[in-house]
């Protein structure tokens, strides 16, 4: 596996902690588009021809998303609706009747389609993709040709690609890829979505990937982003000694979260459908920290009825009976777009009518949706908390309590995202009965860097001591009041951050069902006066890496075996040094491969 040539580190975006290490296999390239010569057959002819095509690969993705079930499974059945959706048939006989091919027609609608979508950017324009892929199937099919796919190299292999199709990605078999990696895509592309879901070591946004030869040796590493190509042998080493690491972790018993001295620290999971609770459950949620709501109605023009929600409502809180779940109403803006709640051009969308403004401004929607969410409450058993998204200074926080209250809804809350309402949390707390820290938001607002802007990406990243600093003021607030305040951010997946945001007063933590295995072990590492360490020795940092290095550095104060996190210590089984690296925590081996490729 390893080479002479020397090594080259390539960065992007990780999905989850994993580790792995293989050969490239390449995707096949994309067919090249059609030829645009008018056809030699009649439009009726090419028009059956392209609607056979339609059909045949709309049915194929369907059984595709059968076999596949879970998230997969609606990926593709969305899939199959584009395929055959009314008003890109109408831009497909359109062409036709200009006297095209079938294939051109396909792939020009198709195109202006993909076009559109990718201009709303966010979530929508993440879909792109998702159109390419089934104009690429369409045009393999009418030409009679194998649709590019996922190559059989005969052996276990890392996959690199330019970005996966949600059919390909859905039916990898995980006995053969090892991982990941793509030049496009962003932590919300269908990419990161699956592999998130199916765990497996992803990473994403790596410009040079394309560059990537065939057979070439990489190691992955997801928790630091990092991609090594033609690695020394001392790397690969370090990497399957991790890899084994993981796998004693995520095959250890599953127990209710807590640090080592026994402060319990409930590890729920962040959800966007009630599809996905028994996964969710089994990887051991102790109940639901954030259920987005908006994830339900993203493609929908009509807000959703009473009946609509309260139907999904019931899924999600009968599957955790007598626990606790905690729904988010809609948060649409930004990078959630909601045509119903707003569609008016903002240019700065994250400062716009989004959230509980949003919400405010059509009072009915929200009215109706706490109705539905009053009615699912008393049909089911759990322990219902409501919360209220960007919620920006103490009269919102009074005017949500209120609101939820005229409902009978026991137990509303607000969602910590906007620095305002940290720096008054102590104030917001006498109204509100809990807050949920959406350290993404309140990465992106206190840095000033929108989060979907790849240039400014470097920002955003919660390690901040800023960032920390409001955390901790949220975390007083809350031991002062006696009330709880949950992360529920991308952060609480990051094992070691977890471990600091518990120090800071966090209460409990919730996030990817994928990512609680590393959590969970994460904090049994560790006591409440450690965390408050880690904690002290973060804030202390001037920037996010220092922050990451001063509590790297504490770990490795506190516990002899951890100066060495390359190795695991059998004298020391529960030391940090089988913790996984975080972020950007530089290793010994990190920083001699810097050096080798400088
Ligand atoms: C957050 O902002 O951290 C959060 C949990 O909400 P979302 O990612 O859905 O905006
Ligand atoms: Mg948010």
């Amino acid at each position: 596996m390893t080479s002479s040539r020397t090594a080259s580190l390539l960065q992007g975006i990780g999905i989850g902690q994993g580790v792995a290490v293989g050969p490239v296999a390449r995707m096949a390239a994309p067919l090249p588009a059609p030829d645009d010569a008018p056809s030699t057959l009649t439009v009726e002819a090419e028009s059956a021809r392209a609607q056979a095509s339609l059909g045949r690969v709309a049915r194929e993705l369907e059984a595709k998303g059968q076999a596949a079930g879970g998230a997969a499974r609606d990926v593709l059945e969305a899939q199959a609706m584009m395929a055959e959706d009314p008003t890109l048939a109408d831009e497909i006989a359109s062409r036709l009747a200009d006297g095209k091919t079938a294939e051109w027609a396909v792939y020009a609608a198709f195109a202006s389609f993909r076009d559109q979508l990718a201009a709303m950017g966010g979530y929508l324009g993440e879909r792109a993709a998702d159109l390419d892929d089934v104009s690429q199937r369409v045009v393999a099919d009418l030409l009679g040709v194998p649709a590019p796919g996922v190559p059989n190299p005969g052996h276990p292999f890392i996959l690199v690609a330019r970005d996966l199709a949600p059919a390909d990605t859905a039916l990898l078999d995980l006995d053969q890829v090892l991982g990941l990696v793509t030049s496009d895509g962003g932590p919300t592309s269908h990419t990161a979505i699956l592999a998130r879901e199916k765990s497996i070591v992803a990473i994403v946004g790596v410009a040079a990937a394309a560059d990537l030869a065939d057979g070439t040796t990489l190691v992955i590493d997801a928790a630091a982003g990092t991609v090594i190509a033609d690695p020394e042998a001392a790397v690969v080493a370090e990497a399957q000694q991790r890899i084994a690491d993981r796998l004693a972790i995520v095959s250890a018993p599953i127990v209710p979260g807590s640090l080592a001295d026994g402060t319990p620290v409930p590890l729920l999971a962040n959800l966007g459908s009630a599809d996905h609770v028994d996964e969710a459950v089994a990887l051991g949620a102790e109940g639901v920290g954030l259920f987005r709501t908006e994830f339900l109605f993203l493609d929908q023009a009509l807000a959703p009825t009473v009946e609509q929600q309260r139907a999904h409502y019931v899924k999600l809180l009968a599957a955790f009976p007598g626990k606790k779940v905690v729904v988010r109403v809609l948060d649409a803006g930004a990078d959630k777009p909601l045509a119903f709640l707003n569609d008016a051009h903002e240019d700065n969308p994250a400062l716009g009518l989004r959230g509980l403004r949003a919400l405010r401004a059509s009072e009915d929607i929200l009215r109706e949706q706490l109705t539905a969410l009053a009615q699912a409450d008393a049909e089911t058993n759990a322990d219902l908390w409501v919360m209220a998204p960007m919620v920006s200074t103490v009269e919102e926080t009074e005017y949500f309590v209120a609101l939820c209250r005229e409902y009978g809804l026991k137990t509303p809350g607000v969602m910590v995202e906007v620095p305002s309402s940290a720096l008054l949390a102590d104030r917001v707390l006498q109204h509100a009965e809990f807050a949920s820290i959406g350290t993404n938001d309140l990465t992106q607002y206190t840095l000033a860097a929108d989060r979907l802007l790849g240039s400014v990406g470097a920002f955003q990243d919660p390690w901040h001591p800023a960032v920390l600093r409001l955390v901790q003021l949220v975390g007083e607030a809350g031991r002062r009041s006696g009330k709880p305040v949950g992360i529920c951010g991308e952060a609480a997946a990051d094992p070691l951050l977890a471990v600091v945001l518990t120090g800071l007063g966090a209460t409990t933590l919730s996030m990817s069902p994928s990512a609680l295995a590393d959590v969970r072990h994460a904090l049994q590492q560790y006591t409440a006066a450690d965390a408050a360490r880690l904690a002290e020795a973060a804030l202390s940092a001037d920037s996010a890496a220092g922050a990451r290095a001063a509590a790297t550095a504490a770990v490795a104060a506190e516990t002899p075996a951890a100066a060495h996190p390359n190795t695991t210590s059998e004298a020391a089984p529960t030391a940090a040094g089988s913790l996984p690296t975080s972020g950007a925590a530089s290793t010994a081996t990190d920083t001699n491969l810097k050096e080798a490729t400088s």
